[in-house]
């Protein structure tokens, strides 16, 4: 299996090639076409899986292909939710590298730091939001944040943001945004409390585990 086989476009296949990757990883493989179908995606796979291109390079390839053929209107089209800023970081610097040849905007917030150049990035514009849950309520709250045009949404390690107390940051966030929107989930574990947040917030989601 390649990256070109995954149907993905070739700015991205062209970034992936600088970053020296050479096929995907299993969550790769199995993920990426059902996303690229736009659909749902119930995912158990742990750090070091490859999971964030696994959501990042479906997120670069469907926000590029709507901004050449769709053209709606501007704002915030992805959102993904990761519970520390370490993540966070991470997920910013994937972004960044895949999508290196294409035009789409993102930028990182999180908490326990002054809000002002985080408010500065999102007032330029982006495409692409990368959140941890508390200062994302926080910057909604303020109006810095809108996501009325958001059309994916990624909830990542949820597992560990259950853990860590954010679920109800996380219930809220999701009730003000787009019930008409693609979302994926990604989780190490499945506990029953994670499996009923799955179950309210996916709509007939395709499972993959690795
Ligand atoms: P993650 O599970 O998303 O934290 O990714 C773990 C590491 O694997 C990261 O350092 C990625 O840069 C790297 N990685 C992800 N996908 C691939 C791939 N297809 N080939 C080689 N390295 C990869």
């Amino acid at each position: 299996m390649s990256f070109e086989k995954l149907n993905l476009i070739e700015p991205i296949l062209r970034a992936l090639n600088s970053e020296g990757y050479t096929k995907p990883t299993p969550v790769q493989e199995q993920s990426i076409p059902i996303l690229l179908e736009r659909k749902d995606l119930l995912a158990c796979a742990q750090t070091g899986t490859g999971k964030t291109a696994a959501f990042a390079l479906p997120i670069l390839h469907l926000l590029h292909q709507d901004e050449l053929f769709v053209k709606g209107p501007a704002g915030i089209k992805a959102l993904i939710l990761t519970p520390t800023r370490e993540l966070a970081i991470q997920i910013g610097e994937s972004f960044a590298a895949y999508g290196k040849h294409l035009r789409l905007r993102h930028t990182v917030i999180f908490g326990g730091v002054p809000q002002r150049s985080q408010t500065d990035a999102l007032r330029a514009g982006i495409d692409i939001l990368i959140a941890t849950p508390g200062r994302l309520l926080d910057l909604m709250d303020q109006r810095f944040v809108k996501l009325q045009n958001l059309k994916m949404l990624v909830l990542d390690e949820a597992d560990r943001m259950l853990d860590m107390g954010f679920i109800h940051d996380v219930k809220k966030v999701i009730a003000r945004v787009p019930e008409k929107r693609q979302t994926i989930f990604f989780s190490a574990t499945m506990p029953p409390e994670i499996a009923k947040l799955a179950d309210t917030i996916l709509t007939r989601p395709e499972r993959v585990e690795v």
